[in-house]
Parts: structure tokens; sequence; C-alpha cells
């Protein structure tokens, strides 16, 4: 397919914000493409190959659109400033390029996704200029068009709007097939490329045909939060209560000898983990199954648990990985089991998984089935989850003891119970000048918390930001953009610095230890709650010493 075909869509898809719309304007593109380019398609559209971690700077690529343009690098630079997007920046100044080349040759969807996942192959001495090079080498055979969207491909900014959800409900509307059954498939083999490609060539038989394959990750099962332990253990006839673990959710394969483990993310951290594979291969009794669990990262000289980010440092590393294990050894707590045997557990009740499960495993200190409470008694309840958070774990799941096993958040088998955190007000000292849509607004906001005369900045904000106001209590971009341009102090690239002036109301899921932030502490998953600034100036917004004691009440840090 010519990469020309996929830039008119990426336009079309642009345009449009309606989800049924941009599932139309893709079912046609997948009713186009031939089978081969299928697995391409669902790869670069959803944006799973700039996550392959392409190694490309915003600076490489400034100097890649110079060179594809004939312009010198600063010229690139004040187009980005005013445009605030690189991908326009590339599209403009190659727009305007005097010489084109006589005997260009056309781009390919497959010329540009080679290219693109080549990258990271690129290393050792030179690499830089050789990335440079392969990066530039594309642009010039690109025409405008399709040079904006290779640059966003390239930076991961694609925002099309193209979650997993329209891209699966584009496939089942191109090839005329049931969505749930399209939904089915790809819980057991969450391929979108693979499952595209069956649908077109054998369509709902063939996906009826996809079935667990020991080895490769499964979309997995989550949990709705529930808003009081009252209401969770209210919702099910047969309520079982667990800890929830504050770890890693891991996924364990194994199939004889060969043991492989995953995220939720479905990446496969089997090798950053040899830990795990050898307490799972003397721990696991099955031949072969599937097992979830949690691996919690313990603090060796205490043996109590470490925060997530000290464990999700052992995702991220891939070299000194003994050094590593000494440092956060780890425990892994096991909840569930999806397949065992030959057979999938989909279709039955966690009571008998549950029973599966004791069967399948010895647990050991380090590797061992997490214990549960059966309980519908309020006050036996409570007593179960303070104590967890006295352990300084994050709350409790509350499960459904007749449920199946199916992947997703909603679908009301596992709920979860922890402290609400209470919202704080923090005034904004920054934020990044937004692209694609946000182009011309602030897009993301640098929250800042004070500290006696100076303020610190503690979480990058760009949740809740609405683009059109459907209620008078929604913030838009175009309203704090408003009230934030008197107070900028100095612009550099798209980052910019504010003087602080306005103050937020910000809710949040927890407060982490953070050496990114000034403060030492960040908040995971901000989101913008309410403007506070006709009620509030910044010289009362939330202090660091507020965050230091929430952080220590929060999960019985004490
Ligand atoms: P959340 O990420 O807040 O939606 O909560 C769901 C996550 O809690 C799961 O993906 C697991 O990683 C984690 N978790 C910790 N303990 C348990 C448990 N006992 N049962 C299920 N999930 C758990």
């Amino acid at each position: 397919m010519k990469y020309s075909v996929l830039a008119d869509v990426y336009e079309e898809l642009e345009k449009h914000s309606s989800k049924l719309k941009k599932r139309d304007i893709l079912a046609e593109l997948l009713k186009e493409a031939s089978v081969k380019d299928l697995g391409l398609l669902a790869k670069i559209i959803t944006g799973s190959v700039s996550s392959l971690e392409t190694g490309v700077s915003t600076s490489m690529i400034i100097k890649a659109i110079g060179k594809a343009s004939g312009n010198p690098e600063s010229e690139v630079k004040n187009t980005f400033k005013r445009k605030g997007d690189l991908g326009i920046t590339a599209e403009e100044l190659i727009k305007s390029k005097k010489q084109r080349a006589l005997l260009k040759k056309e781009l390919s969807v497959e010329n540009v996704y080679d290219e693109i996942v080549n990258l990271p192959e690129i290393s050792g001495k030179g690499s830089q200029e050789r990335k440079l090079n392969s990066v530039a080498g594309i642009l010039i055979a690109a025409t405008p068009k399709e040079a904006k969207y290779i640059v966003r491909t390239i930076l991961g900014q694609l925002r099309v709007g193209v979650a997993q959800g329209i891209l699966r409900d584009s496939i089942a509307k191109a090839f005329d097939i049931d969505k749930k059954l399209v939904e089915s498939a790809w819980n057991l083999n969450p391929d979108f490329g693979k499952i595209a490609e069956v649908a077109k060539k054998d369509g709902e038989e063939g996906l009826k045909k996809i079935v667990i394959d020991v080895g490769s990750p499964l979309m997995v099962l989550l949990a709705e939060k529930s808003p009081s332990l009252k209401d969770a253990l209210e919702s099910y006839e047969n309520p079982v209560l667990e800890v929830k673990f504050d770890g890693v959710r891991t996924q364990i394969h194994k199939k004889g000898d060969v043991v492989k483990v995953f995220t939720r993310k479905l990446e496969d951290v089997t090798k950053q983990f040899p830990d795990i594979v050898k307490m799972a291969k003397t721990s696991i009794i099955a031949k072969e199954c599937i097992i979830d669990g949690e691996a919690v990262g313990m603090d060796p000289k205490t043996n109590t648990p470490l925060p997530f980010q000290k464990l999700s440092r052992r995702i991220q590393r891939k070299y000194d990985i003994e050094k590593m294990i000494k440092e956060i050894p780890v425990e892994v707590n096991i909840f569930d089991i999806t397949y065992l045997n030959g057979k999938s557990l989909y279709n039955i009740s966690f009571k008998e998984r549950r029973k599966l499960l004791e069967k399948s495993i010895k647990s050991t200190k380090d590797f061992k089935i997490t214990k549960q409470l059966k309980t519908k008694d309020l006050k036996k309840a409570e007593d179960f989850y303070n104590k967890a958070l006295a352990q300084g774990q994050e709350g409790i799941m509350v499960k459904n003891l007749e449920a199946g096993y199916q992947p997703g958040r909603k679908v009301g088998y596992w709920l979860k119970v922890k402290p609400t955190m209470e919202n704080l007000d923090l005034t904004i000292i920054g934020g990044v000048w937004g692209t694609g849509k946000r182009t011309g607004f602030v897009g993301s906001l640098i929250l800042g918390c004070r500290d006696k005369e100076k303020f610190l900045t503690c979480g990058m904000l760009g949740t809740g930001l609405k683009e059109k106001k459907t209620d008078d209590t929604d913030v838009t971009l175009e309203e704090i953009t408003r009230l934030l341009k008197p107070h900028i102090i100095s612009e550099k690239g798209s980052s910019i610095e504010i003087n602080p002036h306005v103050v937020v109301e910000v809710g949040y899921e927890e407060i982490q230890k953070s050496p990114k932030y000034e403060s030492g502490y960040a908040l995971r998953f901000p989101r913008l709650i309410r403007l506070r600034t006709m009620e509030k100036p910044a010289s009362q917004a939330d202090t660091l010493s507020r965050i230091k004691y929430l952080y220590t009440i929060q999960k019985g840090k004490k």
C-alpha cells in the first residue's frame, strides 16, 4: 500500500472526533489493504511502532528536517516555535523546498515501517549520524503531508485518536464480523495485525479457532474501583477478600521447562526476572499453565515491601540483572490461574480456579498463593482492610467467587477498595505547548507546591483539560491558556516557564517519591478537578510539607 493512502487516512481521522466516524474511515482502509499490509497497519496506526523506542530525539528530528528541506537548523527551530508541532514544521518546510528531487520514489507503508522499526537497531560508533541519515533519507523521499505523519510516528506523537477499541471495531465493520467475536479473539491473542489478517482471510470461522497460546501474552482481568468496602461486599453473593499488593502484574506462562513472564501491558520481561523464572520452575507443579499474580519488590534489609517505583527500575533494566536481583528481590503473590494442561479456565468459576491453582503450585516464602478471607461481615472485612494498610499495602481486592475470568476493567468480577487521597491545591509553574489538536494551547501543565517563598515542581498534568466546554465546571485548553499567557516568563522550544499565579485543584491516585521533580515527590495520575484562582492566590497553595505528610499517611507508611 502506498504511504500516501495512509497519510490521507490520518488526515481524515484528525478531522473527525466521532469514534464511529473514525471506525468507518479505518474500516474502509482495512478493506482495501492486502493481508500482508494489515499487520503493518495495525502496528503503525496504534503507535506500537514508536513504543519500540526509536531513540530519536526532538533535536535529531530538527536536524533531519533541516537536511531534508535544505534549511538551516535555526529556521527549523523558528518554525517549530511558531507551530508548536514538529510534524507541521516538516510539512511546511518540505512544501517550500526549492529544489525537488526529479526521480522521487513513491513511499510504501512497508518502506516507512521498516525504516522506523530499524531505528532502535542502529547502535555503536557513529550511530547518531546513521540514525539522522536514515530519518532524513525517508523525509527526502516523502511528500509534505507524508513527512508530517512520518515525523509524528517516529516521535510517538501520532495522536489521530485511534485507541485499540476503535481499531477492534473497525476490523468487525470491515469484514462484517460480530464485534464481540473480534474482542474475544483479541483477548486470547492481543495482536491486532494477526486478528485483522485472520478476519480478512478466514472470517468468523477463523477467529473462532484462535485459542490461548502458552508463551504469548494474554489480556488481563482488571478491577473497578468501589466507593466503599460496604458497597464492595454487597456487590457479590459470594465475595472473597485479598490484599491488593503494590507491585507489578505478572502473567507467568509455563510449558514444560520453559517459563515466560509478561506484564499487564503484554511486555515480555522474562530476561529481567530470571529470579521469577527460577521460582516458577521450582514451585509450579503443573506441566503446562498460565498463572496470574503480582510481583512485589522487597527491601532486602527489612524484608518489607518497597514502593512500586523501585521495582519498576527492574522492568526497565536490561543489564546488571544479577545485581538488581540482590538490590530489589521480589516476592510473587499468585492469585489466579487461567489455563491448565491444555484447557482454558475462562469459563470456570473463581472458586473452582482457586482449587486448581492450589493443586498446581507448591507455595514457598517468595512464591506463594495469596491468602483469602471469605466473608460478608463488614467488621471482619474492615479488620482485614486495616491490617493490609498497616502492612504498607495499597488496599484490598474484593472478588466474586462465582465469576469466570474475562479480561477488561468493566467486567464487574473484581472490585478494588483503597483509601481516597484528598485533593491538593497547586499552582501552575510551567507547561508545554501542545501538538496536534492541542497546537496553540498549553497542553500539559507543570504543577508546583509551595516551599516557603519558592515553588517546587511536583508533577505534570494533562488529564482533565477539555477541548470543548460541555459542563460549567469544565476547564478548557483555551481557558487555561488564556489565564496562563500573561504569566509566561520564558520559552525554550515547546517548554514554558510560568510565574506562579493560577491555582488548580488536582486529584490523583497516589504520591510517589521522585527524583524527577524538584520537590522530590510526584503525583501519580494527576487530573484537573477545577480552577481555584478566584478563591486562592498562589501564596496559599498547598505546601511541600503537606505533600510529605500525605505521603507518610498513605498506605500506612508511618
Ligand atoms: P489497578 O491497577 O489499581 O486498576 O488495580 C489492578 C491491579 O492490582 C492488578 O492489575 C494487579 O496488578 C494489582 N493487584 C494487586 N494485588 C492483587 C490481587 N490480590 N488480585 C488482583 N490484582 C491485584
